[in-house]
């Protein structure tokens, strides 16, 4: 349950402002609830279009003030396991008993969703997931930011993928990818069109079904060479701890068109929606190689 709560409080951002209703039928069907308030919250109405975000990345409702902005979001700013992190790679500890990390992940439908923080698509369970330390966690969910929020020996990068996985007991880990600025990224490039329709329907308030067929793509299903591991937070309010990251070091290709793309259907606040790197408070980040 304890972990549960910890989930629903790392989706809260999910939760919008949908009001009573929706928080009843969170209680009621837990995470699954969760996640489809997500997707429907920004795709919704010209009312929820207009109101106002719980936080922003800039301005009175930037990340320096996330603490203060809700009692509920107080460890974003006193919490000690926080994320993003720098990772200094003279200080990663390598676990010789961390194992590959296997992606199993079937190709399935999904529907690419704007919540004005970042644009996320929502999987279902027979998408599959990851085994870590013999234990699956089915891919949830997946959204961008550009910069990127983590960076490698103070190095930031043109943006940073997420892919949101959870176990059966409500555990959590985020593999993240981070992205270079080059050549298109194929994954993106598959999504340019629902993009698009993202961006326009941000300006218009119409809804567009922004369907995706066949996601993830292979390139998704690949096994990384290397990874490094810490325990940190969600990295938007209320920034609850105890969630594993797996950050991916070999960086993909962005190009700028693409990281424009990502940007387009935020609102203005959120453009730049990478909180800042966070203190390490002695947390150890142990490293995978192949
Ligand atoms: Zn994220």
């Amino acid at each position: 349950m304890l972990k549960m709560v910890m989930l629903q409080k790392y989706l809260y951002l999910c939760r919008g402002r949908s009001g009573s209703a929706a928080a009843a039928r969170m209680a009621f069907f837990g995470l699954t609830a969760t996640l489809l308030i997500f997707s429907s919250y920004a795709a919704n109405s010209k009312q929820q279009v207009e109101e106002p975000l719980q936080f922003t990345y800039s301005g009175e409702k930037g990340p320096e003030k996330w603490g203060t902005l809700n009692p509920k979001f107080s460890l974003c700013g006193n919490g000690k396991s926080q994320s993003p992190i720098n990772i200094i790679t003279k200080q990663v500890v390598p676990n010789k008993k961390l194992k590959p990390l296997i992606r199993g992940y079937h190709p399935v439908n999904v529907t690419m969703v704007n919540n004005r923080i970042t644009v996320a698509i929502d999987y279902p369970k027979q998408t599959g997931g990851i085994i870590v330390d013999g234990k699956p966690y089915a891919l949830k969910q997946m959204h961008w930011h550009s910069p990127s929020e983590h960076r490698i020996n103070g190095k930031r990068y043109a943006a940073e993928m997420h892919m949101v996985h959870v176990s059966d007991d409500g555990n959590v880990i985020t593999v993240a990818t981070l992205f270079k600025n080059g050549p298109p990224d194929p994954v993106l490039t598959k999504l340019h069109k629902q993009f698009n329709e993202l961006a326009y329907e941000v300006k218009s308030h119409e809804k567009a079904p922004n369907s995706v067929e066949s996601f993830p793509p292979k390139e998704l299903r690949t096994t990384p060479h290397k990874y490094y591991k810490y325990t940190g937070s969600s990295s938007v309010p209320p920034c609850g701890e105890g969630l594993t990251y797996l950050v991916l070091p070999k960086a993909r290709s962005i190009s700028r068109e693409q990281v424009e793309g990502l940007k387009a259907p935020l609102d203005m606040e959120c453009k730049y929606n990478a909180r800042p790197c966070q203190a390490i408070n002695g947390r150890r980040v142990e490293v995978y190689e192949e």
